[in-house]
């Protein structure tokens, strides 16, 4: 395994950087539980371009109700003594989808590493997505061992997607333990993917 860029996730690389502005970040049009109450402080921005990609995944075999899985991808920065994770883009390589229950396949990680080499990422990797077509969104014995075992840093983020009641959420280990983290959708200052302008009014 070739790429330090990705396993040295070590948050020791954090660069200072403000979190997307408001006029450029969106709540998801998705329900998740953490939108239905007061999400408190967000540190977790998903861009559009990753959220589309994970979305459409989920989608592509909603209706033979296979579930698919993926990495997420992107970086950590630092604002004002608080850390904020972005999600650039997602990656895919070598993983297996079955109608029981998505798995990493052992070499899962191998093939993703060598395809972004090839790539020459620059990413780490910041967590990881999967679907469950039509059983809402929760993380299940499996998830959370698999979270426990590889995604156990505190910008690790777990996101499940239900494709077929279109709901959405993350979650997080907090103390060992498994708690919903707030999200947001953010977008470059070029697009506008839901055509409002953000959550509020452009100033
Ligand atoms: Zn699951």
């Amino acid at each position: 395994v070739t790429s330090p860029a990705i396993t040295g996730a070590s948050g020791e690389d954090v660069r200072e950087m403000a979190p997307p502005p408001e006029r450029m970040t969106s709540s998801h049009l998705w329900p998740t539980s953490t939108g239905r109450r007061d999400p408190g402080p967000v540190d977790l921005y998903i861009s559009k371009l990753a959220e589309e990609k994970m979305r459409n995944h989920a989608l592509s075999t909603a209706r033979e109700r296979k579930e698919v899985m993926g990495f997420m991808l992107g970086s950590v920065y630092e604002h004002e003594g608080a850390r904020h994770v972005l999600v650039r883009d997602v990656a895919t390589a070598g993983l297996e989808a079955t109608d029981v229950h998505v798995r990493f396949s052992q070499d899962a990680f191998e093939d993703l590493f060598a395809q972004l080499d090839d790539a020459g990422f620059r990413y780490i990797l910041v967590g990881w997505y999967h679907s469950h077509p039509s059983y809402g969104c929760f993380m299940s014995s499996i998830d959370i061992q698999t979270q426990r075992t590889f995604f156990n840093r505190p910008y690790h983020s777990a996101l499940v997607i239900d494709p077929v009641k279109r709901e959405i959420d993350v979650f997080k280990l907090s103390g060992g333990k498994v708690e919903s983290r707030p999200f947001l959708v953010y977008w470059e200052p070029f697009q506008d993917p839901y055509g409002i302008g953000g959550r509020r009014k452009w100033r």
